[in-house]
Parts: C-alpha cells; sequence; structure tokens
C-alpha cells in the first residue's frame, strides 16, 4: 500500500464540491503531484447510500479510481448537531436541497434548535477521507473536531456550514478565522494527518 502512494503522479479529487477541492488542493500541495478533480472527467456522481461517512467516502472514491484508471481521493464530511440526534451528519449536503442553499439549512438547523428546551449547542464536524486504487485496495479515515453552534451565521471564508461552527477553544466560527488556521485544526486536517502517516510517511512534520 504505502509503495503505491510514494510511486503516486496524479491523484483524481472525488467531488464537485468548490470548497472542498479548495481545501484538499491545498492540503495535498506538499505531495507536489497533479491534481485532477472530477470536473475533468465526464462522470456522474455515484448514489451515496452507505451508513457512515467511512462508507459514502469509499463509495465516492472506488467509483471514480474504477472509472478513470487513477487513484482517487474523496472526502465524506458532515456537521452534527446533539440537539438534532446527530443530524444532518451524512446528510448534511442533503439539507441544503438541490440549489445546494445552505443559508436555507443553517435556517432550517436553528429553528430545530430553537424548538429543544434546553440546548447545549455541542455540535462536531467529521471528515472521512478515502484514497483508493483503481484495483479497489483503499485506505480511509476520519477526523472529527467538537464545537458549538452560533447564531446568527458569521464570516465569509470557507463553505458549507462554516458560519454557524465555533470550534472549542476558539472565539472565531470557521468561516472567520483564517483559512490557514482552519486547514491546520479542522476535521479535514485531522483526517489528512492519519492519511499521510498511513500512505505518504515521508511527508510527516
Ligand atoms: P458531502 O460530503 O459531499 O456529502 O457533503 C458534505 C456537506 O457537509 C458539504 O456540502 C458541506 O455543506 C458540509 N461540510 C463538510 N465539511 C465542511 C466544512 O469544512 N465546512 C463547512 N461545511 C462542511
Amino acid at each position: 500500500m504505502r509503495s503505491k502512494a510514494y510511486n503516486q503522479k496524479k491523484i483524481v479529487i472525488a467531488s464537485h464540491n468548490k470548497g472542498k477541492i479548495t481545501e484538499i488542493k491545498d492540503l495535498l500541495k506538499p505531495l507536489k503531484i497533479e491534481i485532477l478533480s472530477t470536473d475533468n472527467f465526464n462522470l456522474k456522481e455515484p448514489v451515496e447510500n452507505g451508513s457512515s461517512f467511512e462508507e459514502n467516502a469509499l463509495i465516492k472514491s472506488s467509483y471514480v479510481s474504477k472509472l478513470t484508471g487513477i487513484p482517487s481521493l474523496s472526502d465524506d464530511s458532515g456537521i452534527c448537531f446533539s440537539d438534532l440526534n446527530n443530524e444532518p451528519g451524512i446528510y448534511s449536503a442533503r439539507w441544503a436541497g438541490k440549489a445546494k442553499n445552505f443559508n436555507l439549512a443553517m435556517i432550517k438547523i436553528n429553528d430545530s434548535i430553537r424548538k429543544i428546551k434546553k440546548p447545549s449547542y455541542d455540535c462536531f464536524f467529521v471528515c472521512a477521507l478515502s484514497l483508493c486504487w483503481p484495483d479497489g485496495s483503499n485506505v480511509t479515515v476520519s477526523g472529527k473536531i467538537d464545537g458549538k453552534f452560533t447564531w446568527p451565521p458569521r464570516g465569509d471564508y470557507g463553505f458549507g456550514y462554516d458560519p454557524i461552527f465555533k470550534p472549542m477553544e476558539y472565539d472565531d466560527t470557521f468561516a472567520e478565522m483564517d483559512p490557514k488556521l482552519k486547514h491546520s485544526i479542522s476535521h479535514r486536517a485531522i483526517a489528512f494527518k492519519k492519511l499521510i502517516n498511513l500512505c505518504f510517511p515521508s511527508l510527516k512534520h
């Protein structure tokens, strides 16, 4: 597995989500390899019918690597609110509807939390990353960051639910902080560290 990762010249990111692609490209920069995304190919999205972030990540990476013949890296992520029985979770993208309207999704979350008698506002982001080769072998890992729900939404950086997520021990939301800081502490950064340790140990700092 490791030697395969060492010799990698190209990786296809299995995503059409511009926010995710930007963050992943940034995190992969030290690898100095060609990074493509599914926008470079004429591919439909696979049905994400897994029951966990990890299962959905593997569905995406195995689908793209098989069809392109190139190793593929996917990200399946989302936000979970304790007051909402950890919803939206793996359905985080779907809460924004077909129009991917995250302002509406954030309003829906605020409305739902307001109905709870004694909300804790506890929440966490999860990111599962899956690197899969065309033969189906894969490395799949995940990262988690705890935080608090904040309302109203704050900040213009980032994407998705960043404006309502304040990581523990920080005063800023993910959307207010310098993206470099978010990229160094986020659920995605934690998952990336695990992936780098397993597949690209020479890059560990
Ligand atoms: P999926 O992994 O493509 O199913 O989409 C997950 C959804 O979760 C994204 O569309 C975002 O709305 C949300 N999400 C995942 N990671 C982040 C993040 O780092 N910041 C904000 N929202 C995120």
